[in-house]
């Protein structure tokens, strides 16, 4: 479930059972204001909630009155072994800080930043991290690592809590995906204070996205983290934000742009599927609206799996056929599937309802009627589960159903979104 409490980073609610926030963290030198904010643009544009801002020098800290006035989005300062720093961001306007209480040089540090961001309202992240934990909890990180990650956050928690500072959310990391798993589950169970998730230095793009959407992947569905930062080893932030979204998407929390679907393509495949979906995706970024596109690499199964899509294309050796909410809408030569899927798309967008030509619509159906009757002896993937799903319905099978009503994020798209 999520946090029971909520704190506001600048005008965002995180926790209490706000939407999930997707942040992510600039790479450039903060100070480097031109290089900055164009990154924080590009950040905010892919659907950044929140950025995050390293500050390791005076001169970041000083960047940030510049950052903060100008900054589409909230900005969160990241402050690591100096407490003055934090002191100067707080100054400088930074609607949150990220400080680890155990690296910043004692409880009194600790103490005058909270008293600080206790007269400013301005909340903090405090966190550990699997490679710094304090020493006396060595000896437990050795025999049980997730203990020791939860304990160092529990100390953490009661330090701040010691210091009439509740304004926070709290943050386990650790390079490994299980650990952060059950320390998380662990310590969501334990605090009321919000989550942040991440995997400590993912990866690159591919590993580092398989990861993170494995590990917060896990926690999100049984409704622990409120907010989430995929790393991953690039430079370019929006990289992060938009595996964030995939990750917040696919598990039905909010929505945000189209959602593509494709085939995983078999030996029935008659065009180029690889390059067909590459164009369908890339166009699709020009889209703020949630339209869900299918990609069928062959009609031999009919509109099948994929009718509850907005639109699709159902492709075949010379034509295909373009379909909207599980219906056909005219068949057309492959070349020009991609270039009419879009113009139906625009066309329903801008008069909010598909434009159904009902001869096109005929000859349609009778291209696929053709093509699934010519194949209907075929077992392909989707026959093959259409059957399995049949066969434990009568109780032939006794292979376990998915129940896709009784998934742990059901419903949480409107409670949460
Ligand atoms: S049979 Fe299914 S998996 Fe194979 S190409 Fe056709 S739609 Fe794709």
């Amino acid at each position: 479930m999520p946090s029971k409490r909520q704190i506001f980073v600048g005008s965002v609610p995180i926790g209490g059972g706000a939407p999930v926030v997707v942040q992510t963290m600039t790479k450039t030198e903060t100070s480097n204001l031109t290089a900055t904010m164009d990154q924080i643009h590009k950040v905010a544009e892919a659907g950044a909630d929140v950025v995050r801002c390293a500050v390791p020098r005076e001169q970041d800290a000083e960047a940030l009155r510049t950052i903060v006035a100008e900054s589409p989005i909230p900005v969160i300062a990241d402050i690591h072994f100096n407490h003055t720093l934090a002191l100067k961001a707080i100054e400088a306007g930074a609607h949150a800080i990220r400080l680890n209480p155990g690296n910043i040089g004692g409880r009194d540090k600790v103490a005058e930043v909270a008293e600080l961001a206790n007269l400013k309202k301005v909340p903090m992240r405090i966190g550990v991290n699997s490679g710094s934990l304090p020493k006396h909890l060595h000896a437990l990180e050795r025999e049980a690592p997730v203990d020791a990650l939860v304990a160092a956050a529990i100390e953490f928690v009661e330090l701040m809590e010691g210091l009439d500072f509740t304004n926070f959310k709290v943050s386990i990391k650790s390079t490994n995906v299980p650990y952060t798993i059950a320390a998380n589950r662990q310590l969501a169970e334990k605090i009321p204070y919000p989550l942040h998730l991440g995997i400590t230095e993912a990866g690159t793009k591919w590993s580092g996205a398989l990861k993170s959407a494995v590990g917060l992947g896990a926690l999100l569905a049984d409704g622990v983290g409120d907010t989430i930062r995929v790393s991953l080893s690039t430079f370019h932030a929006e990289e992060e934000v938009k595996v964030a979204w995939e990750i917040l998407k696919a598990l039905g929390l909010r929505e945000r742009g189209p959602v593509l679907i494709a085939c995983p393509t078999c030996g029935r495949l008659q065009f180029d599927m690889d390059s067909v979906v590459a164009e369908i995706e890339q166009r699709l970024e020009g889209y703020e609206e949630a339209v869900e596109v299918a990609v069928l690499g062959c009609a031999v199964n009919g509109i099948g799996e994929a009718s509850h899509a907005d639109f699709g294309i159902a492709g075949a050796k010379n034509e295909g056929l373009i379909f909207a909410g599980g219906k056909p809408l005219r068949k057309v030569p492959q070349a020009k599937l991609v270039d009419t899927l879009f113009e139906e798309i625009d066309k329903s967008l801008d008069r909010g309802t598909v434009e159904v030509d009902e001869a096109e619509a005929q000859e349609g159906a009778a291209w696929l009627a053709k093509i699934e009757e010519e194949n209907a002896g075929d077992l392909t993937p989707e026959k093959i589960a259409a059957m399995e799903k049949e066969a434990v319905e009568k109780g032939e099978s006794d292979k376990v159903l998915l129940d896709e009503e009784a998934s742990p994020t059901v419903g949480r798209r409107f409670t949460r979104a």
